[in-house]
C-alpha cells in the first residue's frame, strides 16, 4: 500500500450533507428565495459568450432599465454584492484628489466615505443624526461649500430605516457640476425611484433583499454624464474586475464588439426581474407601503416606538426603539428560537437603539406582519415575565 502524501485530513463537517433549517427573515436582508428562484440556480451552465447567455444579459439589462426606469445604455449586473457596486460605482467615477461630498445619516453614508479615502480622494461629510433625512437645502449647502464632482447618498438607509426623498436633488447637483450618486440596495422595488426622471448619475442595488434572489449580482446604471466623466480619466480605475469600460463592453454597452473574458454572468439572475414585471413596479411599490403601515400600526399597538417619522418612513425595512427594560439581543434570539423569524438589532450608529424588521419582495404580505406581530407580543410578555 502506498503512503498518502497527504498531511491535512478531509474536513468530516463536509462529509455531512447540508441540513437547512426553515426561517422567515424578516431582518434587513437576505429575504426568503421563492422556489421560482431556488428552482432556476439550479439550471445547467452555458458558455460565458454562447449566444443564448449574450440574449439573457440583454434581457436582464432591459429588466433592469425598467426597475431603475432609465433608458441608460450602460446599464448591467456586476457579479458581486451591494458592496461591490458601490466599490464599482466610487471607484469608476473618482481618481485620486477628486473632491467628493458623503451624506452620512447611517453607516452606508459611513463606508462610502471610508471607499473613497481608500482611492485617495478629498472626501467631505455632511452630517444627520440616525433616523433622519437630508432636507434639499442641506444638500445645497455642502455643494456650495466644497464644490464635489461626485455626491453620494442612500435612498434606503438600512441601519436606520429611512427613505430619503430624492426629489430636485438631481437638478441640484448638475447646477453644481456635481453628479449624483445613489444607493438603492435596500429600496428597489419596495421605494418608488425614477433614475431618468429624478436625474440620477449612477444608481445601484443588490439582488438580496426586494428581488429575492441570494445575494452575488448588483445591478447598476451610469447616466451619459457620468459615462463622460470616466472617458475624461487620467489613470485607469484601480480594479481590473470593476473596471467599467470593460465591462461596458462585454455587456454590449458601447456600440463596439463584445469583448468576453470577464466577470461570469449568472444566468438564473434573468429570473429575478420577471416578478417586478407582470405585477408591475407600482403594485410592487403599494403592496411594501401598505403592509409597512400595517407593521407600524401594530407596533404602536404594542406600546412600542417607532425610530423614523412617518414622512420618511423605509417601506421595506421598519425601525422600533428597543423598548425600556428589554435587551434587543433577547428579543431576537427569542424570536428566532421560539418562532423561527429572523429580525435584527440595530448597525454602526442604530446599534442598541433599534430594532429592524424587513419585509422585502415575497416576504411583503398582511401574513408575515401578522406572524412578526404575533411573535413580538410573545417575546415582550416571556422575557418581562422571566424578570419578575
Ligand atoms: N447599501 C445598503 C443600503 C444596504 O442595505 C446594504 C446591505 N445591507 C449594502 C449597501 C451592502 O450590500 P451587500 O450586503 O449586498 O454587500
Amino acid at each position: 500500500m502506498t503512503t498518502s502524501l497527504l498531511r491535512v485530513p478531509p474536513p468530516q463537517g463536509l462529509l455531512r450533507p447540508l441540513a437547512v433549517p426553515e426561517r422567515l427573515l424578516l431582518g434587513p436582508g437576505p429575504s426568503n428565495v421563492p422556489p421560482r428562484i431556488l428552482a432556476a440556480s439550479g439550471r445547467q451552465l452555458l458558455g460565458h459568450m454562447h449566444p443564448e447567455v449574450l440574449q439573457v444579459m440583454d434581457e436582464i439589462k432591459a429588466g433592469i432599465q425598467y426597475a431603475f426606469q432609465t433608458r441608460n445604455q450602460l446599464t448591467l449586473a456586476i457579479s458581486g454584492t451591494g458592496h461591490c457596486a458601490m466599490e464599482a460605482a466610487l471607484l469608476n467615477l473618482l481618481e485620486h484628489g477628486d473632491t467628493v461630498l458623503v451624506a452620512v445619516n447611517g453607516i452606508w453614508g459611513q463606508r462610502a466615505a471610508d471607499i473613497a479615502r481608500r482611492l485617495g480622494a478629498d472626501v467631505h461629510e455632511l452630517l444627520k443624526p440616525p433616523g433622519e433625512y437630508f432636507a434639499p437645502w442641506d444638500i445645497e449647502e455642502g455643494l456650495a461649500r466644497h464644490k464635489p464632482s461626485v455626491l453620494f447618498i442612500t435612498h434606503g438607509e438600512s441601519s436606520t430605516g429611512v427613505l430619503q426623498p430624492l426629489e430636485g436633488l438631481g437638478e441640484l447637483c448638475h447646477r453644481h457640476g456635481c453628479l449624483l450618486l445613489v444607493d438603492a440596495v435596500a429600496s428597489l422595488g419596495g421605494a418608488p425611484i425614477f433614475m431618468d426622471q429624478q436625474e440620477i448619475d449612477v444608481l445601484y442595488s443588490g439582488s438580496q433583499k426586494v428581488l429575492n434572489a441570494p445575494p452575488g449580482s448588483a445591478p447598476i446604471s451610469f447616466s451619459k454624464r457620468a459615462r463622460e466623466k470616466m472617458l475624461r480619466r487620467k489613470t485607469k480605475p484601480p480594479s481590473f474586475y470593476l473596471d467599467m469600460s470593460w465591462l461596458a463592453s462585454y455587456w454590449g454597452c458601447d456600440g463596439e464588439p463584445r469583448r468576453g473574458g470577464r466577470q461570469e454572468v449568472p444566468v438564473s439572475i434573468r429570473d429575478l426581474l420577471p416578478p417586478l414585471c407582470p405585477q408591475g413596479l407600482e403594485s410592487s411599490w403599494e403592496r411594501h407601503q401598505a403592509n409597512c403601515t400595517l407593521l407600524c400600526q401594530g407596533l404602536r399597538d404594542l406600546g412600542l416606538e417607532l425610530f423614523v417619522k412617518e414622512e420618511a418612513r423605509l417601506p421595506t425595512i421598519t425601525t422600533v426603539r428597543v423598548p425600556e427594560g428589554y435587551n434587543w439581543k433577547e428579543i431576537t434570539a427569542f424570536l428566532m428560537d421560539n418562532h423561527a423569524i429572523e429580525i435584527a438589532g440595530g448597525l454602526g450608529p442604530s446599534a442598541g437603539k433599534v430594532l429592524r424588521i424587513g419585509l422585502m419582495g415575497c416576504n411583503s404580505t398582511s401574513g408575515n406582519v401578522d406572524r412578526v406581530l404575533r411573535a413580538l407580543r410573545d417575546a415582550l410578555g416571556q422575557l418581562r415575565r422571566s424578570r419578575l
